[in-house]
């Protein structure tokens, strides 16, 4: 019998690295504005903003600053207020609290997509710019989404932190909105233990967020791309010093190349699983929608007809087989949990985001599975439900 694949495991870190990290250990070279021009942080922008083909990027220490720095390169008013998904990581609305500003929520259906019927109702004239993220990869309608927010000249600001290789009718998810972020955290497609980046064609936002990145004088001379905003925003702006430093840089790098075949092979083993799984009766893997093509490296799936305790079961019979389920709303203090996130103080009742939540399962699936991985994770998630579904009694028979 195949044993239950190591899901956590992440995978190794290419060689071209190792030499990389070499010259910058025997230099002592680590800050990323210590040499004059094409630092590996430097590089590191240039290189993925031609990869997502975004005129400007920088590099920073995680997504969450990243997008915490996209909302001050905004320049919005103290106490704005930022339209979110209901369905993200605690970091989302802790960025928009760091930045001072007031989160609202948005519900999300049991496709995990923004609810647009909700998103219209809430797009209000007192909210002043809206984050989509695009959560476990999943995308929103975003041709929707833009019309929206184009109409009203709201800024978007896509978190692609799980998204990077996935596009929207062929665009890159990241380039749809004013501003793109991106994570390197360990668990996300291209792994520096941490890191994030952003992105944008807006020279003014970039010129800021550089700055404010901890660009202090005139070391915003030592990016890829200099322009005439940078001498406008000189000495105006706070240094917040949420910098990579090149260790990083030379970690991600070697990965770049890489993010082609990781996404390849995430998908095929994502809609293998998917397959498997949407053939009981129990189990559903939301259809993604039309223009998107996915990059996933984790699947979510519902349990059909499940109450809370047959929720829970399932967890535990999955596990048995050696496959950990979380479910987001059953598992303690999950911080994708909206209810969970009492540092934004009162939250509002979410009834369909709720629900989605109790029963909506997920597993981790990276790229690097083989065929009979796969097969062991679907047989181990399918045996599961019919374990607990022959415990239940049959009735009108
Ligand atoms: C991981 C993640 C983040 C946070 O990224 P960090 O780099 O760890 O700050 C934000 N949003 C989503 C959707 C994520 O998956």
């Amino acid at each position: 019998m195949s044993h239950a694949p190591n899901v956590y495991d992440a995978e190794p870190i290419p060689e071209a690295a190792r030499a990389e990290i070499d010259r910058l250990l025997q230099s002592g070279d680590l800050f990323r504005y210590t040499a004059p021009q094409d630092s590996p942080v430097a590089l590191l922008e240039a290189e993925f903003a031609a990869l997502m083909g975004a005129k400007f990027a920088l590099a920073v220490s995680s997504c969450s600053n990243a997008l915490f720095l996209s909302l001050k390169a905004l320049g919005l008013p103290r106490a704005a207020r930022i339209l979110i998904p209901a369905f993200t990581f605690a970091a989302v609305p802790s960025a928009v609290v760091h930045a001072d500003c007031r989160p609202v929520l948005v519900e999300v259906g049991d496709n995990f997509r923004v609810n647009m019927d909700d998103f219209a109702a809430k797009l209000t004239n007192d909210i002043q710019a809206v984050i989509i993220s695009h959560m476990r990869g999943h995308t929103s309608d975003m041709d929707a989404i833009m019309a929206l927010c184009d109409a009203r000249q709201i800024p978007v600001i896509e978190d692609a932190a799980h998204s990077l290789g996935t596009t929207w009718h062929g665009q890159n998810i990241g380039t749809i909105g004013k501003i793109g972020c991106f994570s390197f955290q360990s668990y996300k497609l291209v792994n520096a233990g941490e890191g994030g980046i952003m992105i944008t064609d807006d020279a003014d936002i970039i010129a800021q967020a550089i700055i404010m990145s901890g660009a202090y004088e005139h070391n915003w001379k030592k990016h890829p791309v200099v322009h005439d905003r940078f001498d406008f925003w000189q000495n105006k702006l706070p240094l917040y010093n949420l910098r990579m430093q090149n260790l990083s840089a030379a970690v991600i790098r070697p990965q770049l190349p890489e993010v082609a075949r990781r996404v390849q092979d995430g998908r095929r083993n994502h809609d293998y699983v998917a397959s498997q799984l949407n053939q009981s009766p129990w189990l559903s893997v939301p259809e993604s929608l039309p223009p998107e093509m996915r990059a996933p490296d984790s699947i979510q799936f519902n349990l059909v007809g499940f109450d809370d305790e047959e929720t829970l079961a399932y967890a535990q019979a999955a596990q048995a087989r050696g496959i950990k389920v979380q479910v987001f709303g059953l598992s303690q203090d999950n911080a994708r949990a909206f209810w969970n996130w009492k540092f934004i103080g009162e939250t509002p009742e979410l009834p369909q985001t709720r629900s989605m939540l109790m029963r909506a399962c997920d597993v981790r699936l990276p790229a690097r599975l083989q065929q009979d991985d796969l097969e062991f994770v679907a047989d181990a998630l399918v045996s599961a439900a019919n374990d607990i579904r022959a415990q239940r009694p049959v009735y009108g028979t």
